[in-house]
């Protein structure tokens, strides 16, 4: 019910952008819909099929076991559901933001995060764009967050939800008015904030880590307002990438062994 629940909302959320992308698209695409979408959407159905023969939904799993067995600091605390909600969401957005930060700096780690900044484009899909060792990874510190805060089993569920639908919204390329653009970012990580974490400048990559609310940014001083060149023309991908053709399927699933190699 769990998996039903959050994919239904992660399709209709990634239709409703794909739908705003088309009829008010930020950015002119220079890469065709159909030399990187098959890619992007190929990755995402393997990455799905994966979970839900392995460790699918063991985030929720994990909130419901420290709850019954009363591990974790919240449940040890028994504090109120309604706090338990709360620091639940804040704790696990908190720790994505700094497990995306370790994620660009531990070069282990980054040969299978650069799989998702190889994207020459930034779209809905692009949001999807991930090997799938690092989805394993993401989900198994997930738990392990899970256990150690004794994370709230329906605040686990929302959270899910609200860390898809805010990676879809924040990848799109939709227009959003520059002053609501301003006003939003105070709270959430707007498609504009995001897109500067994909420009082929390391230091603009080097920033905007957060995927759900902007105050992470803010508070650990990695913000940053503005990319170098106007957020219509900014390069985006990674330098060492350029050809699409080199961007396959298959070429994607193996570059993170082939960085390793070449260490
Ligand atoms: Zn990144």
């Amino acid at each position: 019910m769990e998996t039903i629940i959050r994919l239904a909302a992660a399709l209709g959320i990634f239709f409703i952008m794909i739908c705003w992308e088309y009829f008010s698209p930020r950015r002119k695409q220079k890469i065709y819909r159909k030399q990187r979408w098959p890619v992007n959407l190929g990755l995402a159905a393997i990455n799905i099929i994966i979970m839900r023969l392995t460790i699918g939904g063991v985030a929720y799993l994990s909130a419901v076991n420290a709850a019954e067995n009363s591990w974790g600091l919240l449940n040890w605390l028994a504090v109120p559901e309604w706090l338990a909600i709360i620091v639940t969401l804040l704790f696990l957005d908190f720790a994505i933001y700094c497990q995306h930060i370790v994620s660009h700096k531990w070069l282990t780690l980054w040969h299978l995060h650069q799989v998702h900044h190889t994207d020459l484009e930034f779209d809905a899909t692009t949001a999807v764009r991930f090997h799938p060792l690092e989805i394993i990874i993401s989900m198994l510190y997930k738990a392990l967050c899970i256990y150690l805060i004794g994370g709230n089993p329906w605040a686990v569920i929302v959270f899910e939800i609200i860390l898809n639908g805010a990676a879809t919204f924040n990848h799109s390329n939709i227009n959003i008015p520059p002053a609501i653009d301003k006003k939003l970012r105070w709270l959430i990580i707007t498609p504009d904030m995001h897109r500067i974490h994909h420009s082929t400048f390391p230091k603009e990559t080097d920033s905007n880590y957060g995927f759900s609310i902007s105050c992470w940014d803010r508070l650990c001083k990695t913000y940053m307002a503005e990319p170098r060149q106007l957020q219509t023309v900014m390069p985006i991908g990674l330098r060492p990438f350029r050809r699409q053709d080199e961007l396959g399927f298959m070429q994607l699933l193996l570059l993170p062994f082939k960085a390793l190699r070449h260490r």
